[in-house]
């Protein structure tokens, strides 16, 4: 693990993306000092009594003005609510302040900040971790999450190489491996890798609870339910907000999704053994290969 040179960190939305970053950085001592502003107080009490942060506003004006070359703004608040953050860091903060979010989506970001600031600013370095959980809140934090795990950062191609350099060395500090892409190809891939998939799991569970039957399917529903619909327990803000955030993306994702349903009805209605068997072999190839490669990455090989 290397070691940015970074003086203040300052994690606006200290739940639990922002609480980890905020926990690695002081753990692998990281950064001179932790900072951090939160709308609600608890949170904020909570990482000031846990040691997780030196320093607390609800307010982020009170400390944006006295950040400098050399801090770092770290964004881990829903994505559609960045244009307000975004207009606050345009009015108060030095740009020479590098800004980088743990977004779940990257193209809603780059066009809230073209039009706050009229142009991409050369400070502002998009990322996201691809690790967390269903859980929500600092209390939910933990210093090792992104240990190697991966971070997609998506330049925006008006950065500048030492605000770039900045954010690369920050996450590869708290143990991630960094991937860079286009914040369009990021949105795309995670549209299909991870926002189907949570379309799908709150769907299920949404149709489920509307059956009228509902108690007497639940009380039959087992481990392939639980592991199907883990993700249906994560914050539907937190969701609400992605979906709208990459609606393109997602409704293209589940156009082709359809299609593929339609593929097993058909083989269905025609009892073909045949089809379903491909479809079904091919689908258990497919994970058994990413498990296998998740644990080869998990192992360091
Ligand atoms: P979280 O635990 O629910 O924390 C969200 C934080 O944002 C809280 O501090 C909350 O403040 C604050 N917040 C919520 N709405 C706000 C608003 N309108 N204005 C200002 N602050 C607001 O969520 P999280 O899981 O850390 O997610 C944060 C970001 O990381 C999201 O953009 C998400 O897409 C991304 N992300 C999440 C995961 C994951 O698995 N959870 C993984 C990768 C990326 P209060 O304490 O006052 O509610």
């Amino acid at each position: 693990m290397t070691k940015p040179q970074i003086g203040r960190m300052l994690v606006v939305g200290l739940g639990l993306i922002g609480g980890s970053l905020a926990m690695a950085a002081r753990r692998w001592d990281l950064v001179g000092e932790v900072w951090a502003v939160n709308r609600s107080r608890p949170s904020l009490d909570f990482a000031l009594q846990q040691g997780i942060v030196d320093r607390v506003a609800q307010d982020a004006e009170t400390l944006l003005p006295e950040l400098g070359p050399g801090d770092v703004v770290v964004i881990g608040v829903p994505v559609l609510a960045v244009g307000p953050l975004l207009e606050q860091l345009a009015r108060s903060l030095s740009p020479e302040v590098t800004v980088t979010d743990v977004g779940s989506t990257k193209g809603w970001l780059v066009q809230e900040a073209q039009r706050v600031w009229g142009k991409l600013p050369e400070a502002l370095v998009p990322s996201h971790p691809i690790a967390g959980s269903e859980k929500s809140g600092v209390q939910a934090a933990h210093s090792d999450l992104f240990v190697d795990h991966r971070v997609i950062i998506t330049p925006t191609g008006y950065e500048s190489r030492r605000h770039r350099e900045c954010v690369e060395e920050l996450w590869k500090g708290v143990g991630a491996r960094i991937d860079l892409m286009s914040p369009e190809h990021h949105d795309e891939i995670l549209g299909a890798t991870s926002h189907l998939p949570h379309v799908l799991a709150f769907v299920l569970v949404d149709l489920l609870a509307s059956m009228d039957e509902k108690r007497e399917v639940l009380k039959y529903a087992a481990g392939g339910f639980r592991d199907f619909t883990r993700i249906a327990s994560s914050d539907p803000l937190m969701w609400r907000d992605i979906m709208i955030a990459n609606r393109a993306a997602i409704s293209e994702s589940i156009d082709r999704f359809e299609q593929h349903l339609d593929e097993l009805k058909d083989a269905l209605a025609s009892e073909s053994e045949v089809r379903l068997m491909k479809m079904f072999q091919r689908a258990q190839a497919t994970r058994n290969a990413f498990v296998r490669q998740s644990e080869k990455n998990r192992a360091g090989e």
